[in-house]
């Protein structure tokens, strides 16, 4: 192009980056083997596939497939640096993270480049986005394996971590991934993309260079089928962590189910992008453009619907197809490209399928009039209008640039467009009016939301779903969580008995009862007390939606004692109860936003109102279980306590502000679940049911509590208790009969939002294996019974985290 031209086009020149360091180093190593105990290791069965540039198609390089038996040597390796890993003081951790941090600056510019070659994304985003993200990310966690001690003083290691990942950020999910497992003292067998292994194999010698101690991050590529099938079902690894596909974290909780292995999911999405009328149109337009084609729209969190307020959308829409006009589609590897190549032939033809599925549908497509390279795997940016809001363009991730419109009048209208998906990974808001933009943030179900902004990530700040786009989070304290354990939970394998046991603990700090069972102790009781007994014809009902409610079923079930005595009967509650449970329990989603003050006074009432009848409820134990008189009134004092904490806790478990890198602020919000069922323990039938419904409860979800299947009658005997408390119809439904099928139940319910089961070893794989309807989170004991005298096992952070999901909101400020 001479001069005289360029100065009448204004077109850009050619500014490739150089790609011979990267191909050079490539052929060094090739064929690429498998990284464990530090050391290069061929795969057993010596297979090896292909990794390929997708912008041209071309084959770059061999990687080793791993098979069972490396995922088994891999997984060996781990297990054996586990014991000194773990051990290893915090500060000798951090100086581990803080040299890898180090050396991936070090290298930047070879990682920057192998990822734009492997995968196809832009130089621009590997060198400015992805790899100065992964050397954040290492820094900041070598921050918290120092604090580790301080700031996490009642957890330890999970111990040896799988962790399973995508091919769209294949360097930044690794550091998401192996940054926290080792700063927690965790060890790692990390299976990369199949697509995009070799920033990690980078990352591995730069491993070797930092001389991490031999098997504490173990690098095993290969195929889904065989090194990530028998990563998962490895029966020494404590915990999966995976992003990617929902069907596919939906087969991982299934082979997991009943494990013990702790689990977080990353899973898909299919983000709002929601602009009001008086938002900065010019601004939206570059916001969508992050939003959409940013990394070729093979984002997880994509705003890949636009929602618009009616009034503006006809001119949004122009400058958004003006703006298209000229975003530039090409070698990923020159400095000047919007939007680089998808990562292989067949996404792009998945793309494709889709897309013509929405035009069959009826939506009006369009895209740029700009050549689009032919050679790789290219697909131009592509936008629709007319879309209607349950087609398959509006409610299927399509992983690619392709943006979906659809329109709005009312702010409630966008909201209940936005949350009219299975998915709830994020979200973002653009308004000027920031009264607006706040009170629209927590009404949308996801677990980032940007105001006025779109794909932002930081270390600091927590990444991670709601609904079907998984559990758990990355980044922040409150991804720590997924890799650590309470110190006091031994093992995270389950036991063999499938019958828990009342334990007796020798550190119980609080309450009188020891748990020793004696089954003569109600002959024990005065005669006076045993008069004042409830008759044997008041049976309780069931507890729905603030009434108590004859069981469909019409059948009663009779309770007896440890000896036999029959001591009551209670109605045998069905799947139509649990169904109606669910849905009282939807009507009362309003006490999620009750204030917190609010919601501690009728805690504190509650307490009161139990104190009052102590002496009873004590008896009902006495009843219930054969316990000493003294040992049951223990039970209800600690109860009483436990009531006072959460109290307490409703206001002051909080969320927190993070300070990303720029100018702004984030809103760590801990909120409400939602709709949680609740299966209570055999053991301590006051307590075990107080301690789950309490934490649940003050965090503002409504719940469906089945009880105890023997020893149901000291939470039918709460029903009077809730009446007089000024508890609003709905928060706390009762269900009794088979806490088994129930539970299963309520697992399988599409409108439970989690569930919270402590019962046998297998009913607790059963709810795991149900949980996958709706992907809800589950919280099981796997049959392993806990102290609930005990503080630290019956009470605490631990029970508030699992009663809440943070939602992290992102406020840029200034002009
Ligand atoms: P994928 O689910 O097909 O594969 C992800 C990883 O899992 C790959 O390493 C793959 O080999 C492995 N895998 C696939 N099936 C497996 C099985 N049955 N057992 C064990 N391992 C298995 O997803 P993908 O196509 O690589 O990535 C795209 C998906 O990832 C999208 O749905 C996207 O939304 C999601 N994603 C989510 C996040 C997040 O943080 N939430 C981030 C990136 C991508
Ligand atoms: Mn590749």
């Amino acid at each position: 192009m001479s001069v005289m031209e360029i100065f009448e086009t204004m077109e850009y020149g050619p500014a490739p980056e150089s790609s011979s360091l990267a191909l050079a180093w490539i052929k060094e190593h090739e064929p690429f083997q498998l990284f464990i105990n530090n050391q290069w290791v061929k795969p057993d069965q010596g297979n090896y596939f292909e990794s390929n540039n997708p912008a041209n198609g071309k084959t770059l390089t061999k990687v080793a497939s791993a098979d069972k038996a490396d995922v088994d040597t891999a997984v060996a390796a781990a297990r054996q640096a586990f014991k000194s890993w773990s051990k290893t003081p915090g500060h000798v951790r951090a100086r581990y993270l803080y040299a890898i941090a180090r050396h991936i600056q070090k290298h930047s510019r070879l990682l920057a480049v192998l990822e734009a070659l492997d995968n196809g994304k832009t130089i621009r985003e590997t060198r400015d986005l992805d790899i100065p993200l992964v050397a954040r990310h290492f820094y900041s966690h070598a921050g918290w394996a120092q604090l580790m001690e301080s700031e996490l003083p009642d957890y330890q290691a999970v111990g040896v971590v799988g962790q399973i990942i995508p091919w769209n950020f294949p360097l930044l999910m690794m550091a998401w991934k192996i940054a926290p497992a080792i700063a927690m003292g965790n060890t790692v067998v990390l299976k990369p993309a199949r697509y995009t292994s070799l920033t990690a194999l980078k990352f591995a010698e730069i491993l070797q260079e930092v001389g991490l101690p031999a098997g504490v991050v173990n690098i095993v590529t290969g195929e889904a089928s065989k090194a990530g099938d028998a990563l998962v079902n490895h029966p020494d690894i404590d915990k999966i962590a995976f992003t990617g596909s929902t069907d596919v974290g939906r087969s991982i909780r299934k082979s997991t189910a009943g494990s013990g292995k702790k689990l977080s999911l990353e899973l898909g999405g299919k983000s709002p992008f929601i602009v009001f009328d008086d938002a900065d149109l010019d601004s939206v337009v570059e916001g969508v453009v992050d939003a959409i084609w940013f990394n070729q729209g093979q984002v997880c969190c994509a705003g890949s619907r636009l929602l618009v307020q009616e009034n503006i959308a006809e001119r949004l829409i122009n400058k958004l197809r003006a703006r298209m006009e000229n975003l530039r589609i090409g070698d990923p590897l020159d400095k000047t490209m919007d939007i680089g190549a998808i990562v292989s032939p067949g996404q792009r033809a998945e793309i494709q399928q889709l897309v013509d599925i929405g035009v069959k549908e009826g939506a009006q497509l369009w895209q740029p009039s700009t050549a689009c390279p032919t050679d790789g795997s290219f697909f131009p940016p592509t936008l629709f209008t007319n879309v209607a809001p349950a087609s398959t363009l509006a409610q299927v991730e399509i992983f690619g640039p392709v943006l979906v419109t659809l329109t709005f009048r009312t702010p409630s209208e966008a909201v209940e467009i936005a949350n009219n998906t299975r998915y709830g990974l994020a979200a973002s808001i653009w308004s000027d009016n920031i009264n607006l933009a706040l009170d629209i943030a927590p009404k949308l179900k996801a677990g980032s939301v940007w105001v006025n902004s779109t794909n932002l990530f930081d270390a600091a700040c927590g990444f991670g779903g709601y609904k079907e786009s998984g559990y758990g989070r990355e980044g922040g304290k409150e991804g720590l969580y997924e890799y650590v354990k309470p110190a006091w939970l031994a093992r995270s394998q389950p036991k063999n008995a499938t019958a828990p046991a009342v334990v007796a603990d020798q550190d119980a700090d609080e309450g009188t009862g020891n748990g020793v069972v004696h089954t003569d102790a109600l002959e024990a009781l005065t005669t006076e007390d045993q008069s004042s007994l409830p008759s044997i014809d008041r049976t309780p009902k069931l507890f729905i939606g603030g009434k108590q409610v004859r069981p469909d079923s019409g059948y009663s079930l009779t309770i007896t004692a440890g000896n036999g005595r029959i001591i009551g009967e209670v109605g045998e509650g069905n799947r139509k109860d649990i169904r109606n449970a669910v849905e009282a329990a939807h009507k009362a989603s309003s006490w999620a936003g009750a204030t917190t003050h609010n919601r501690a006074q009728i805690l504190y009432y509650i307490a009161e109102n139990l104190a009052v009848r102590e002496a009873e409820f004590a008896r009902r134990i006495v009843e219930q279980t054969g316990r000493e008189y003294a040992d049951a009134l223990g039970e209800v004092q600690t109860s009483l306590s436990r009531l006072f904490s959460y109290a307490a806790w409703a206001d002051k478990y909080e969320g927190s502000v993070h300070r990303p890198p720029m100018r702004g602020v984030v809103l760590a919000m801990k909120e409400a679940i939602g709709v949680v069922g609740i299966a209570c323990p055999d053991e301590y039938p006051l307590l075990g049911f107080i301690s789950l419904v309490a934490p649940a409860i003050a965090m503002g979800n409504s719940v469906v509590v089945v009880p105890s299947t023997q020893a149901p009658l000291s939470a039918t005997d709460c029903y009077q208790i809730f009446e007089t408390s000024d508890l609003p119809a709905g928060v706390v439904n009762i269900v009794t009969g088979n806490r088994e099928e129930l539970s299963k139940v309520l697992a399988e319910h599409h409108d439970v939002n989690a569930m919270w089961y402590f019962g046998t070893a297998e009913g607790s794989k059963t709810v795991e294996l149900a949980s996958t309807s709706n992907m809800k989170r589950t919280w099981v004991n796997y049959g392993r019974s806990r102290n609930w005298l005990h503080r630290p096992q019956g009470e605490g952070q631990e029970f508030l985290r699992e009663a809440t999901q943070i939602k992290n909101i992102w406020v840029p400020y200034g002009e």
